[in-house]
């Protein structure tokens, strides 16, 4: 018999994550594979944090700290806010998925762009909220229209900035006449995952908007700059108020204790910020001359990745890609993001990409 599952249950699909670099290898007997679909440092986690890790083994028999005291003061002094305003999840994902849980009841509504992070999707779905899904203009958040999508019902309204997939960002001026014409008591959600590899001077201070004691939550994550998706954590900075309804939601143990060590070390770890900012632009310059040489543009990108149009089935050249060792991300129809890598790793994109290409050319 048919489980009586909620039909917003059965519209979902799990979350298809980029494929792990031993997978391939096996199911293609490759002997390099270079992984270029999440995201994720090419130059690995700091060096602080892998130091911060070594003896760490000797107490995980023990709970985490539940309140982590520690890590959670530290990010505060960074930010200048009260403890009480940082919350810690098993990665900035799961601090989404509290949000969903403390905030919406079956129906309310939550705002966000096509194409986003597609977490938030499912979030709000998830506990019957309803997503409120606003295109996307050039590529970036269309908050004029997002602002006019809000109605009684709308609880959040989600900001991916700068946006994943398309690398875009929205400029401090967008943001403040966003923040003047917003209701409230409406949640405003900065997801500031590539916060660290920034350039663009006009980028807002989201951060500022909590300080004012706005309804609004930054959040930030160790599993991007920092190195240290696997070991999930981020955090999310908010009011003392939005920061108490999400503990109690918050699943006691959330951080485990390998995370908050190598988090605090990795947050003091400035030169290996430093470092991958440099080889992130570096790279990116090397990957939007490559595609341009090949015909393709991207979309400038404040990230260390890039969102392309290879003007013919996505799904074709994804699939292609992988046959040649690359594992690239397939958004949809014929638009792909890559990832920036190391130097080595880009020219090898760069050259399976171009050889695609040319074999399409042959058939
Ligand atoms: C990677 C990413 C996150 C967070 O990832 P975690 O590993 O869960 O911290 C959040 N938002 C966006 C837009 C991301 O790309």
């Amino acid at each position: 018999m048919a489980l009586p599952v909620h039909p917003d249950i059965l519209s979902l699909s799990p979350y298809v994550p980029g494929k792990p670099i031993d997978e391939l290898q096996r199911e293609l007997g490759l002997t390099r594979v270079i992984k270029l679909a999440s995201n994720e440092n090419p130059l690995g986690p700091s060096p602080k944090a892998l130091a911060a890790l070594s003896g760490a083994q000797d107490m995980l028999h023990r709970y985490p700290d539940g309140g982590a005291y520690r890590l959670r003061q530290v990010i505060a002094d960074r930010w200048k806010v009260a403890k009480e305003q940082v919350i810690l999840g098993n990665g900035s994902d799961e601090i989404l998925g509290l949000l969903a849980r403390t905030f919406l009841t079956p129906g309310d509504e939550a705002i966000m762009a096509d194409h986003t992070f597609v977490i938030y999707k499912m979030e709000v779905t998830a506990v019957h909220g309803k997503p409120v899904i606003v295109p996307l203009v050039n590529w970036t958040h269309d908050l004029e229209s997002m602002v006019r999508a809000v109605t009684p019902r709308t609880r959040l309204f989600f900001l991916c900035n700068p946006n994943n997939p398309t690398g875009t960002m929205v400029a401090a001026e967008d943001v403040d006449r966003l923040m003047a014409k917003v209701p409230e008591d409406i949640i405003v959600v900065f997801d500031e995952a590539y916060f660290e590899y920034v350039r663009n001077p006009q980028f807002p201070d989201a951060m500022a908007y909590v300080k004012q004691g706005r309804n609004a939550i930054v959040l930030r994550t160790f599993s991007k700059i920092y190195g240290l998706a696997g070991l999930r954590i981020g955090y999310g900075i908010s009011t003392v108020e939005i920061i108490d309804y999400l503990n109690r939601v918050r699943p006691p143990f959330n951080a485990n204790s390998l995370a908050q060590k190598a988090a605090m070390a990795a947050l003091g770890d400035d030169e290996h910020v430093a470092k991958s900012r440099t080889v992130n632009a570096a790279g990116m310059e090397q990957m939007e001359r490559g595609l341009r040489a090949l015909g393709v543009t991207s979309i400038p990108s404040e990230t260390n990745f890039l969102y392309f149009d290879a003007k013919r089935d996505g799904r074709l050249v994804f699939e292609a890609l992988l046959r040649e060792g690359i594992i690239v991300r397939h958004i949809d129809g014929t638009m792909l993001r890559v990832t920036i890598g190391q130097p080595d790793e880009n020219a090898a994109f760069l050259h399976a990409f171009k050889k695609v290409l040319e074999g399409e050319g042959k058939k």
